[in-house]
């Protein structure tokens, strides 16, 4: 399952994965250190429990035949007695009769061999003729200690020979009835083990009894899970009885006979809640605590770090470079996190840079004013480097006044002073090495002044021409090599900006203006005159244009040369420009003619200033060596103000031409407007010596004064 950003939704995490082993771990050694402890006791149970039984086993076989010792010892102390009364002739049944009364109930005596036996039971006289008489008798005969007969239970059975009546013996048989099996075991049982025992032959039990709890009846067969125990040289086994567990040893008696003890073995629950449960509950809990604790631990320090990390990488996988990677620890992924840091403002770095690089350059080649693109190009600076501040310090050309463009400064810089003084603008505008110059501002500098403390900055250059400094101040971690390379290559961008401005500017200018006076040209002049006439109608503002025509040129080229006559045009051109206003417009209308536009400028005032030009052109000494006289010549000047002398702005040129026409007929080196009185010839100064008559004859009309150039 991908989540909406293709990752994973549902991811492992470290901790729960860590946790997860960790507690499988847990619970194993949990386990483990429960069940040794379960496992020792319970074998150590079980065995107890078999060695208990085979010794009780052993006991209760040696019970049974102290038993017999004492009824041994008994018919031993009684033969003597007996003997003496045969020798005496008395009878051995009143005694065997007497004693027969005082031995154990349910024993019988009696004796064997000589005459005929005879047998009495608490004092009784058996018939030993039948059973189970008679097969006791005839096993006494055999010598034989345990008898087994059909009816009867099994007898322990003792004898001792009559020393006096050779061939007789007395004999004592003890039944072995469920009451004395019962007190056996009763003998060999514990408050802690209830033992049982019974007597089996021949895989059938021989006497009645219980066995772990249960009734069995004589003849009956041993259970299945028994019946092993009596192959002879059989040990003491586990065994499971009527649901219960018993520890089960049997061991052979005589006469067939085998006893067969039970001990219990305690209940495996009871070992669990006695010894396995607490220590595994104890356990189990120390692990869960050790488990929450690793948990915890490893959580704070290695799987939360690791989630911060991973998380800034997924940010830094979808190129978001901006999300800062957390430092953490100083340890191992705090460390990881610090690299991976400063690999994100690396390329953040490249990347913006790369960036601004693209948009400058686009800023650059933008149909826009050069001041509107620079301003936008410290914009770029600003947001490629990081920095707090920008500027463009462009130094004065031929065409423009040093200026500045800037973006975060606190002020308007002021382009001039910051490149004349001592800051690190004007040192990046004296470098002559590859790199910018990263350097402080000191107090008191322009820069400080301007808000920037830290400076980056490169020269803008074209060659061996400097034409002005761009820098970046202030950014939160420093200048590094990305913001320092992004300068220098801005500064390079638009220093092949400002060159195309510088040129494209130049040949505008040279497009309307006239090489050799400087002055604006006829096109241009035509244009803006357009332009002039156009806004005076609309605006009905005063225009005045002055048409101007040097006196006698012809005479002067022909006199001092054409190289002179190219001369005495400039000093002309200098001389007319350096008299009229600011505002005013003088252009070159062709040959040695000229025009002056003066916008909002009345008559009166369009006079005076013709009038001022008039005089300082007559006032011109221009010396030519080797000719001994300096040139002098006048000029004369035709004029016409709107809407003074014409309601009709478009016949401004028309009529001032007219009026110089005029100026030239009344005689040259004078002023004439339209609409002024006819000028009364008068007598001419002589512009040039030797050549002062006015030939009035060779004015030209004024229609044809352009297509003479
Ligand atoms: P007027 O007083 O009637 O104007 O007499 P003028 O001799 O000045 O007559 P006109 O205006 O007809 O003559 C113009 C002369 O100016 C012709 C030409 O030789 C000279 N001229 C025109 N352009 C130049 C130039 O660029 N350099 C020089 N040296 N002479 C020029
Ligand atoms: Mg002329
Ligand atoms: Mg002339």
């Amino acid at each position: 399952m991908l989540g909406t950003g293709g990752y994973p939704a549902r991811r492992t995490t470290f901790s729960t994965r860590f946790a997860l082993i960790l507690l499988a771990l847990g619970v194993l050694i949990a386990a483990a250190t429960a069940a040794i402890p379960l496992s020792q006791s319970n074998s150590e149970t079980r065995n107890s429990a078999l060695v208990r039984a085979a010794d009780k086993a052993g006991i209760a076989v040696n019970l049974l035949r102290s038993q017999q010792q004492s009824l041994s010892a008994y018919v031993g102390g009684l033969a003597p007695q007996l003997s003496a009364v045969s020798t005496s002739g008395a009878g051995l049944e009143p005694v065997l009769q007497g004693s027969s009364v005082l031995i154990a109930p349910g024993d019988v005596l009696g004796v064997t061999g000589g005459s005929a036996p005879r047998a009495f039971k608490g004092g009784t006289q058996v018939d030993v003729s039948q059973a189970p008489w008679n097969e006791l008798v005839g096993a006494v005969a055999q010598r034989r200690t345990v008898v087994v007969t059909t009816a009867q239970p099994p007898f322990l059975v003792e004898q001792a020979a009559i020393p006096q009546a050779p061939g007789t013996a007395v004999f004592i048989a003890r039944p072995l009835t469920a009451a004395v099996v019962s007190q056996l075991a009763n003998t060999i049982a514990s408050s802690a083990d209830a033992s049982d025992v019974v007597v089996v032959q021949q895989n059938a039990f021989a006497v009645a009894g219980r066995l772990a709890g249960h009734p069995v009846a004589v003849g009956s067969r041993v259970p299945a899970g028994i019946a092993t125990l009596l192959s002879p040289g059989h040990g003491p086994e586990i065994v499971d009885l009527d649901g219960g567990t018993l520890a089960a040893a049997a061991r052979p008696f005589s006469g067939g006979l085998t006893l067969l003890v039970t001990s219990q073995v305690p209940p495996v629950t009871d070992l669990l809640t006695t010894v396995a449960a607490p220590v595994g509950l104890t356990a189990v809990a120390m692990i869960l605590l050790a488990l929450v604790m690793v948990f915890i631990i490893v959580d704070r320090y290695l799987a939360r770090p690791l989630r911060r990390l991973d998380r800034a990488v997924e940010a830094l996988a979808r190129e978001d470079f901006d999300v800062p990677i957390p430092a953490g620890r100083d340890d191992e992924i705090g460390r990881l996190g610090q690299t991976f840091d400063r690999m994100r403002r690396e390329l953040r770095g490249t990347i913006r840079a790369a960036e601004a690089r693209a948009e400058i350059t686009a800023e650059l080649n933008a149909a826009q004013p050069l001041p509107a693109a620079l301003t936008a190009v410290c914009g770029r600076l600003r947001a490629g480097t990081g920095a707090e501040r920008s500027v463009i310090v462009v130094a004065s050309s031929s065409i423009a006044d040093a200026f500045a463009a800037s973006e975060g400064l606190s002020r308007r810089p002021d382009a001039g002073t910051l490149l004349r003084a001592d800051g690190p603008i004007a040192e990046a505008m004296r470098l002559d090495g590859t790199g910018p110059l990263i350097a402080g501002a000191l107090e008191g500098t322009d820069e400080v002044r301007l808000g920037m403390r830290t400076i980056c900055a490169a020269p803008m250059r074209i060659g061996q021409r400097i034409l002005g400094v761009v820098a970046v101040a202030d950014k939160e971690d420093g200048f590094g090599a990305i913001d320092a390379d992004l300068v220098l290559t801005t500064a390079e961008q638009v220093s092949l900006a400002l060159e195309r401005a510088h040129v494209l500017a130049l040949a505008q200018r040279q497009a309307i203006t006239d090489e050799m006076t400087g002055l604006y040209n006829y096109r241009f002049l035509v244009d803006y005159l357009d332009q002039q006439i156009a806004l005076a109608e609309r605006l009905k503002a005063p225009l005045a244009v002055l048409m101007l025509d040097i006196d006698r040129f012809k005479s002067l080229n022909d006199e001092y040369g054409h190289h002179a006559g190219d001369q005495a045009l400039k000093l002309f051109a200098k001389t007319m420009a350096g008299t009229v206003r600011r505002s005013d417009l003088a252009a070159r209308y062709g040959g040695e003619e000229f025009c002056i536009v003066m916008a909002n400028t009345p008559r009166e005032e369009a006079k005076k200033v013709a009038e001022k030009i008039r005089a300082a052109v007559a006032a011109i000494q221009l010396p030519v060596p080797p000719h001994p006289r300096p040139i002098s010549f006048t000029v004369s000047i035709g004029g016409v103000a709107f809407p003074d002398d014409t309601g009709n702005a478009s016949q401004l040129l028309q009529r001032a031409d007219a009026a110089l026409y005029r100026a030239k007929r009344a005689g040259r080196d004078r002023v004439c407007f339209a609409n002024d009185e006819p000028v009364r010839p008068q007598r001419p100064r002589r512009a040039l010596a030797g050549r002062g008559v006015d030939r009035e004859e060779d004015d030209e009309q004024p229609e044809s004064r352009r297509s003479s150039q």
